[in-house]
């Protein structure tokens, strides 16, 4: 019988060094959503990175129902011999579920995920390249200089960081974007995990393996529009949440344990009183004041517990992420080195 024992100084390093493949395939995963505007500046920008670098590789575009010429431009692209291929979904179905769909079409050993409008400066490709090399799995970008953010974006990511590091067992960290170098093995990893709600930070977080930070200051967007508004990122920080800890339905316990301790406190208070100071009759303002305190707190929690129920009711319902309408193959398509 073989039994693995640990030995007791047995060192957890933070990077593996691990062989890496001699020729390694580099997926270069970009969502893409009415990006007819830099799509090509995109494409001028990232090539020569991509051939300084010495790698075979290969884009991997998906069009998350782009109702522009991105896709146009892109196929003709494809069809010039741009090694890769362009995934059509059949409608929006949001980047987290683009990128879902990129990670699944990737072939390659390393996937590098990158911002189609040039907020995710390409140069930095290389570097994440040597801290791969170096044994990282995962080598992420960190905005340091969110100038280009607007103050109010700044300071709500910044609450939603706190609180979710707080609240969700995992450590995410702040000010990391989707911009990331990830090796085969958490591409593989990522595939691996079953849920519809794809809130990808927390997922990359979660996954874990050896990671290293990448500072880098984030430019404002080259052209077009950014495509999320603060509804939009509330429900994304509510998905976020909602999907890494269960800590907001378990509150209502201790709430609940703390208001019943204070409601039995006051009514020992008050029998007391009328016992020594006789019977007397005011209380409208009390009882106001309580019956509206506590149907809020009891709206509060039911509306908590059906945020999760919603998602339940999502994740039960088996639906795919994404459905991929077609898929466009590019020039000459190189094969990992792994096969
Ligand atoms: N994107 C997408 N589907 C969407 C919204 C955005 O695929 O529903 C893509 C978009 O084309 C871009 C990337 O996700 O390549 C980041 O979008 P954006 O620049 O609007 O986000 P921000 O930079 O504001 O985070
Ligand atoms: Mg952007």
């Amino acid at each position: 019988m073989f039994m693995h024992t640990k030995a007791a100084n047995t060192v957890y390093v933070t990077r593996r060094e691990n062989a890496r493949p001699q020729a390694p395939l580099l997926s270069v995963i970009v969502p893409v959503f009415n990006e007819e505007e830099v799509i090509l500046h995109f494409l001028r920008a990232t090539r020569p990175v991509l051939e300084r670098s010495g790698l075979r590789y290969e884009y991997v575009f998906i069009d998350d129902g782009s109702r522009d010429r991105t896709a146009d431009i892109l196929s003709e692209e494809l069809a010039n011999g741009l090694p890769g291929r362009l995934l059509g979904l059949s409608r929006n179905f949001g980047k987290e579920a683009a990128l879902s769909a990129g990670l699944e079409a990737a072939k390659g050993d390393i996937g590098v995920i990158i911002d189609a409008d040039l907020q995710d400066p390409p140069e930095l490709i290389l570097q994440m390249l040597d801290g791969w090399r170096a044994g990282y799995d995962v080598v992420y970008g960190l905005r340091v200089d969110r100038s280009s953010d607007t103050l109010m974006k700044r300071s709500t990511a910044g609450m939603f960081y706190s609180l979710f590091n707080r609240l969700a067992n995992i450590d995410m960290p702040a000010n990391a974007g989707d911009f990331r170098l990830i090796d085969r093995c958490v591409i593989d990893a990522l595939l691996r995990l079953p849920e519809r709600n794809r809130f990808m930070k927390g997922l990359f977080a979660w996954v874990g393996f050896p990671a290293m930070a990448l500072p880098y200051e984030r430019p404002p967007r080259l052209a077009g529009a950014g495509k999320f508004n603060y509804w939009k990122l509330w429900n994304f920080a509510l998905d976020g949440l909602t999907g890494f800890t269960t800590l907001p339905l378990r509150v209502w316990f201790y709430g609940g344990a703390l208001i019943s301790v204070g409601a039995f406190t006051y009514a020992l208070y008050l029998t007391l009183r009328v016992l020594i100071e006789g019977i007397d009759l005011p209380g409208y303002a009390s009882l106001m004041v309580a019956l509206l305190f506590f149907s809020g707190v009891q709206l509060l929690s039911i509306g908590m517990i059906g945020e999760y129920v919603a998602r339940l009711f999502n994740e039960a319902k088996q639906r795919p992420v994404f459905i991929v309408q077609d898929v466009i193959e590019g020039g000459n398509t190189p094969q990992s080195a792994k096969q």
